[in-house]
Order: structure tokens, then C-alpha cells, then sequence
């Protein structure tokens, strides 16, 4: 075999994985089809580390937010990765949402979450005195992070590991051989050559789905549908009204969770992400100024000193999903395909939020696994 074990993606989640399996095992390569990691929605997020209040016990997506959100901190201050845990407040702004926030509350608690604080209202005017919430859900270990210089320092140990990390190369296909894979790729020039390799790892966000059925593993549920979120940027000097991570209660099937307040690491404040379904899947990120009115309207429901000229559009990312419009949430697909014929192919479909913060969790989970 060429390489022991070959990782395809070098998004957050890719990378994560690569440092980690690179630490104890040689011949670990990653094939990324950009020139540089983190191109698409590794790049185009919100940067929230997540405390991981939402999601259902005993889910991945709970398990690894979890535990990743400890592990993400631990990692920022070891390599002194910019972070800031800033905190979030869950705000309810008519009666039925309080009850709404008290049953967020019981998830986090089952989740292992309990450094939540429910707030009153005249508690949340003290903290935000800008904002208006009847009552709120406060999360002091939410925080953000500096996206770019986390895949920064998971690319840096991974090379030092003895890594290699394989840009402008696109997987075109994969055939299983006698132990192991055989994948076909295109270089730069359009000039395509293959490798085998021992084990693959495909953590290819938006295109794993065409990964896993490259091989020939086709299924109906794991179907990746593009869901756009856009953002708009709220225009100094009111960017500096709002201190911490605000958000509107959540949607009843967590398609999204509504648009919110994200602070970054420069100061700025966006407001979003929306959810768009894309009619097809492509890599459209562009901002529609037809949406800032919808944008203005939910956000003022929480930001009384809003305007509708404070906005300006900003930047999009796309989820890929699993989870078809207005079907109950999905988790995370997270397999070593063994049962299907395909043993040493592990499938990472449908890494959406709360990916990001789950990345180091789920790289050791994939470390294990492959062991
Ligand atoms: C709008 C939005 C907001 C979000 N906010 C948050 C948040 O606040 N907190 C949080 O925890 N998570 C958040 N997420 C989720 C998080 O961004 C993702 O879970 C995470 O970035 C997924 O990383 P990835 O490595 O799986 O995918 P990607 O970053 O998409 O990386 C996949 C890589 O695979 C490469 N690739 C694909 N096909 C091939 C091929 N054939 N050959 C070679 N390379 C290939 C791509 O070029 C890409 O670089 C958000 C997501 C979105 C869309």
C-alpha cells in the first residue's frame, strides 16, 4: 500500500482527524482539491463554540459538542489559538417562548450541561442593557474562536507528525482492492494519477455523500442537501451595542437555529445564519440585499436600537445537510462501513453545526475507531 491511512477534506474536521491519526500511525496523507485547507465550510461559520444545549441525549451531535467544546479550549490555550468565551444568552421574547426555553434548559441538563442560568428580565438588562428579552437562558462557556488559526495549527502538527498534506487534488473515484482502496485523482495540470491506501477517511463536507458513493455505497438517507445561511453585518458604531452571543429561540426541528448574534475575535457583529434549501447543489455563496428586511425584522424583535440601515450583507456558508426540509433533526453520520463490504472506509456525512466545536471529539473518536 501507498499510504496507510488516506483522509479526503482538509476542512476543520479533516485536519482534526489528520493530526490526530498522523501522531501514531506513518503514511497518513490528506487530499484536499483547494489550494489551501478550510475553503469551504470550514471557513463560512459562525466560529460559536458551542455548549451543546439542544441537541437530543445520547445523539453524536450532543456527545461531541460536549466533549468537544472542553477539548477546543484546552487546545486554544496549549497552542495559543485566539478564543474568547464570551458567553450566550438564549432569549425569550413572548410568553410561549419562555416555556420554550425552560425545556432547553432540561436538554442541556441531560447533555451534561449544567452551568446554565436562567435569567430574568431586569438580570438581562444589567448584563445587555441594549437588548430586550422577557426572560433568558444564560450559557457562560459559550465562546468563539479564531477558525483560521485552529486549521493553521492542526495543518503545522500534522506536517510535523511526518503528515503530508496534498493540495489541488481532486478525488475522481475509488475502487476497493485486496486490502484496502485504490483512488483515483486530478492534479492541478488535469493530469490524473492513483494511489492505494490501507484505510480511507472521507470527511469531504458538502461532497461526501458523491466520496462514499464513488466506491459504490449508495443510499437514499445519506443524500446531501445544500443548505445555504447568509449573513449581514451590522455596521459600526452599534456593533459595539451587543457584548456577547445572542439568540432568538431555536426552530422546533433545529433546521437552524434562527438568526443570531455572533460576535468574532475582531470585534465585528453579524447577524444570521438564515436557512435556505438550495434548489440544487451549488456552491452559490452570494448574499441577497433582498433578505435584509427579513433579517431587520427578527433580529429587531430582540435589538430594540436596530435599523433597517444598520445592515449590510456580508458573507454565506452551506450546511450539508441530511436532514430533509421540515423533517426532525438528523445526526451526525459518523461509520466505519464494514457492514456495508467496506471495511477500513469511514464516512463523515452530514458534519454541520455543531462541527466546528466537535472537531477535536470527533477526531478521537475516528483515532479509536480506526485502531
Ligand atoms: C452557516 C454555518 C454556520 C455554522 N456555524 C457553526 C458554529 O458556529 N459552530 C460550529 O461548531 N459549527 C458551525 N457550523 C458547522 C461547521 O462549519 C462544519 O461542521 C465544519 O466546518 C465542517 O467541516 P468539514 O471539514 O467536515 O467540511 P469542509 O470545511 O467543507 O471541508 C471539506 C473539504 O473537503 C474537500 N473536498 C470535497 N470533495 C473533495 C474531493 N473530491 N477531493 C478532494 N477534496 C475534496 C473540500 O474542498 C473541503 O475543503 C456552521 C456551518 C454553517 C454552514
Amino acid at each position: 500500500m501507498d499510504a496507510e491511512i488516506t483522509v479526503i477534506g482538509a476542512g476543520v474536521i479533516g485536519l482534526a482527524i489528520a493530526e490526530k491519526v498522523s501522531g501514531s500511525t506513518a503514511n497518513v496523507f490528506t487530499i484536499e482539491k483547494h489550494s489551501a485547507f478550510g475553503q469551504e465550510t470550514s471557513s463560512r461559520n459562525s466560529e460559536v463554540i458551542h455548549a451543546g444545549l439542544y441537541y437530543p441525549q445520547g445523539s453524536l451531535k450532543a456527545r461531541f459538542c460536549v466533549e468537544g467544546k472542553n477539548l477546543l479550549y484546552e487546545y486554544c490555550r496549549k497552542y495559543e489559538i485566539p478564543f474568547d468565551i464570551c458567553g450566550k444568552l438564549i432569549v425569550a421574547t413572548t410568553k410561549e417562548q419562555i416555556k420554550v426555553i425552560e425545556g432547553i434548559r432540561q436538554t442541556a441538563i441531560d447533555n451534561g450541561v449544567n452551568d446554565l442560568i436562567i435569567m430574568e428580565k431586569e438580570e438581562v438588562a444589567e448584563m445587555e442593557p441594549n437588548i430586550f428579552a422577557l426572560k433568558a437562558l444564560y450559557s457562560p462557556s459559550t465562546g468563539i474562536v479564531d477558525t483560521h488559526s485552529l486549521m493553521k495549527r492542526f495543518e503545522i502538527n500534522t506536517l510535523n507528525n511526518g503528515g503530508q498534506i496534498v493540495y489541488r487534488s481532486e478525488v475522481t473515484g475509488i475502487k476497493k482492492i485486496n486490502s484496502g482502496y485504490e483512488i483515483k485523482l486530478y492534479d492541478a495540470d488535469a493530469k490524473e494519477y492513483s494511489f492505494t491506501t490501507r484505510i480511507i477517511i472521507n470527511s469531504a463536507g458538502l461532497t461526501s455523500d458523491k466520496i462514499s458513493e464513488m466506491v459504490g455505497m449508495r443510499d437514499r438517507n445519506l443524500r446531501i442537501l445544500f443548505c445555504k445561511g447568509e449573513y449581514f453585518r451590522l455596521k459600526p458604531p452599534k456593533n459595539r451595542l451587543v457584548s456577547r452571543l445572542v439568540y432568538p429561540v431555536p426552530f422546533h426541528n433545529l433546521e437552524g437555529i434562527g438568526i443570531h448574534v455572533t460576535i468574532d475575535m475582531g470585534g465585528g457583529v453579524k447577524l444570521g445564519p438564515d436557512v435556505t434549501y438550495l434548489e440544487s447543489n451549488d456552491y452559490d455563496y452570494r448574499v441577497s440585499h433582498g433578505k435584509q428586511e427579513a433579517f431587520y425584522l427578527s433580529a429587531r424583535k430582540y435589538l430594540p436600537f436596530l435599523r433597517f440601515e444598520d445592515l449590510a450583507p456580508d458573507m454565506a456558508g452551506i450546511r450539508p445537510k441530511i436532514q430533509q426540509p421540515g423533517e426532525p433533526l438528523k445526526d451526525f453520520y459518523i461509520k466505519e462501513e464494514s457492514n456495508r463490504g467496506f471495511p477500513g472506509f469511514v464516512n463523515l456525512i452530514g458534519i454541520e453545526s455543531p462541527g466546528l466545536t466537535a472537531s477535536i471529539a470527533i477526531a478521537g473518536y475516528i483515532n479509536n475507531l480506526i485502531s
